[in-house]
């Protein structure tokens, strides 16, 4: 069955899932950073950017807000880009932790299989990959540039952020020193998890995202600048990952409720990638216990289910002007 669906009729849905959930106060900013506790709870923004490269938003999109873990999927398609595939799964994998994304657990676990880039001890041993190795320097602009030609404009370091995350990410040291223990880190550890949370702490809006994800949707091609930013090859590899952890221990009833592979991130912003449709993103900083935005998550499944759109479904939709 063929599913038609016109512009106009996607940017209603948006703007009626934005009615529906903008008063919406469940959920908590994340509070052990400190930075992040402070952002105002009640912004709220969506935005789809369809293969024309067309632009669809509602609400606070151009907000900057905290990238965090987000950032996870730029970097991981970096290093797929400087490697390739098969080396990306050889060296930490691209499996889902079913645990939550900071977890030492799933290190001990996995010891003698690293997860994937989409969790903290992954995405700071794909830090650690981003070449050239031992130049921080270099590492840094290769993983701003990458997020710059996926959204078609660059992201901004918020230095506030990156100092209040670096004086509490205690955590993660312990993660990157036990990587560091497993041979599971491949530059200096502390090193990489500096990259790691300069990464997280960059700046960006809905509207960037919804970029990002509309390239990954559009086999790595930007629909906005029209620039081949990755290899075709990688759009899959990126998109099962998203699937496969996008919302760590939630990321099956994710997909089972959303039909969407879909990544997160504490600052609140969630980017979700329907292959050859359209990417689409939401930015709300109220959290829940999995550290996934409540409205970001409610408005995302409002318009997939209302749209009848659904990735497992075999209708592929067609969007008319
Ligand atoms: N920088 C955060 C951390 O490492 C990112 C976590 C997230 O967004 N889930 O804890």
């Amino acid at each position: 069955m063929e599913n038609k669906i016109s512009v106009s009729l996607i940017q209603e849905v948006m703007e009626e899932a934005y009615e529906t959930f903008k008063n919406n106060n469940e959920g908590a900013n994340a509070n052990y950073i400190p930075f992040l506790a402070n952002v105002p709870s009640d912004l709220f923004g969506i935005a789809i950017c369809l293969q024309s490269g067309k632009i669809l938003k509602v609400g606070d999109t151009s907000f900057v807000f905290g990238i965090e873990s987000v950032s996870k999927v730029p970097t991981a398609i970096l290093i797929l880009k400087q490697y390739g595939a098969e080396k990306v799964v050889q060296m930490i994998g691209a499996d889902a932790t079913g645990l939550p994304f900071n977890s030492i657990f799933a290190i001990l676990l996995e010891n003698d299989h690293p997860s994937t880039p989409l969790v903290n001890a992954g995405a700071i041993a794909a830090c650690s990959m981003v070449l050239p190795a031992g130049d921080n320097k270099q590492k840094w602009d290769a993983i701003t540039e990458n997020i710059e030609q996926l959204c078609g404009s660059a992201p901004v370091l918020l230095e506030e952020l990156y100092k209040s995350e670096s004086e509490t990410n205690f955590n993660n040291r312990a993660i990157s020193w036990l990587l560091k223990n497993y041979n599971r880190i491949y530059d200096d550890p502390m090193s990489s998890l500096d990259l790691y949370t300069r990464q997280c702490s960059l700046g960006i809006t809905a509207e960037q995202l919804a970029i990002m994800s509309g390239t990954i949707a559009n086999d790595g091609i930007n629909p906005v600048t029209g620039k081949i930013i990755f290899d075709s090859a990688y759009a899959s590899k990126i998109t099962s990952m998203i699937a496969s952890v996008g919302f760590y221990q939630h990321t099956g009833d994710w997909l089972y409720e959303s039909g969407l592979p879909a990544k997160t991130g504490v600052g609140g912003g969630v980017m979700g990638v329907y292959p050859g449709i359209f990417g689409i993103s939401a930015f709300a900083p109220p959290l829940d216990s999995a550290g996934n935005s409540v409205k970001a998550q409610l408005a995302i499944k409002f318009i997939m289910n209302k749209l009848k759109l659904n990735i497992f479904n075999n209708d592929r939709p067609v969007i008319t002007e």
